[in-house]
């Protein structure tokens, strides 16, 4: 496996892949890798000639009173996990990813306002801006994200789109852990007894589901009902949306998007689940 540890490094490396006539798959993360991250992997490594996974945690996406300092990291087990998963190359930045004098910034206007974007302001906007820095600095052909964090995938294939960017969006499925937890890097903050009570985010998902499944479609009744089902410190937001949109939905009447954010002790918790009305197609 290659390392890469500047932007120019991994620019020469994608250019010289380019010019074999190799595509190059790619997958942005901030480190502290799981089943989550390597299943990204696994999706794209088929499907393209060289795989790159890039490590870093983006100070833009942070505000001040946030988790930057104490993210959790560990560049040796990453390393195993993407070996594991056939990756060629990592970049892993040491220094910033911005050159000095940088002001520019990406952000989609409306998307990045709603659900998570009301309770972390400047959030998509770093996201968006990282992403599109990163997009540049590899080249990507593809690059795939979660559906864990499914907001940041929708406002990214809007950027992607709107700035007829030169990368596809791979979106990968939701990786949960057997208790039903979403796996993710914060989760290594949950002590054992918050541990059982984030599992509630996904039971009220899931009874939002099953409710639609069986004939309910009045939004607010149905929020009621599942908001029951939590255990949560804070609720940040639990919203049934269009899934391409994100516009709130009164009636569920086709393919939705259920969506949950809260706070569990200190940490924050984010999942989400596709709600599908009786006889409505699959998505
Ligand atoms: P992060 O390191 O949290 O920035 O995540 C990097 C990528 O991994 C993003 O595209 C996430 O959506 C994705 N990811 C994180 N957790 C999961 C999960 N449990 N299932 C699927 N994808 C995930």
């Amino acid at each position: 496996m290659e390392w890469f540890e500047t932007p120019a490094a991994v620019s020469a490396w994608s250019d010289a892949q380019h010019r074999a006539g190799r595509t190059i798959g790619f997958v942005p993360t901030m480190g502290y890798l799981h089943d989550g991250h390597a299943s990204l992997m696994r999706l794209l490594r088929p499907n393209v000639d060289r795989l790159l996974v890039s490590i870093y945690v983006n100070p833009k996406q942070f505000a001040a009173h946030e988790d930057l300092d104490t993210y959790p990291r560990d560049l040796d087990h990453d390393r195993a996990v993407c070996a594991a998963a056939g990756v060629d190359a990592i970049f892993a930045p040491t220094g910033s990813l911005y050159p000095p004098g940088y002001e520019t910034s990406v952000k989609a206007t409306r998307l990045s306002t709603v659900l998570d974007g009301e309770h972390r302001p400047h959030f998509f906007e770093g996201v968006a801006t990282v992403c599109t820095r990163l997009f540049g600095i590899t080249r990507a052909d593809y690059a795939a994200f979660g559906e864990k964090d499914y907001q940041q995938l929708v406002i990214l294939r809007r950027v992607v789109e709107d700035l007829a960017l030169p990368v596809r969006i791979v979106p990968g499925p939701l990786v949960r852990a057997r208790d039903g937890l979403a796996l993710s890097s914060r989760n290594a903050y949950l002590s054992d007894a918050e541990r059982l009570r984030a599992r509630s985010l996904y039971r009220a998902l899931q009874r939002l589901a099953v409710s639609v499944e069986a004939g309910g479609t009045d939004v607010a009744a149905l929020v009621n009902d599942a908001r029951r089902r939590l255990d949560v410190d804070q609720l940040d937001y639990l919203a049934l949306v269009d899934p391409d949109t994100l516009e709130p939905m009164d009636t569920v009447d086709r393919p939705a998007r259920a969506l949950v954010a809260g706070w569990v002790g200190r940490t924050r918790l984010l999942d989400n689940l596709a709600v599908h009305p009786p006889g409505s197609e699959v998505r």
